[in-house]
């Protein structure tokens, strides 16, 4: 289960696209503060729900 940035309702991991607000989602962040997956188009820096700082996560 992954949570849409940007309507953040809980998605399915099955779909690419988040049938609530239609965004195609890409790349998947996992929060270890809100310990949620997020689903994105892009790149984040910070976590939508909890604000955390994503950069150092990088790889
Ligand atoms: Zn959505
Ligand atoms: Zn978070």
């Amino acid at each position: 289960m992954v949570i849409c940035p940007y309507c953040q309702k809980e998605v399915t991991g099955e779909f690419d696209t988040c049938p609530h607000c239609g965004v195609t989602m890409i790349y998947f962040h996992h929060c270890h503060r809100c310990n949620q997956e997020i689903a994105t188009t892009g790149i984040l820096k910070f976590c939508p729900l909890c604000d955390a700082d994503f950069s150092d996560q990088m790889n």
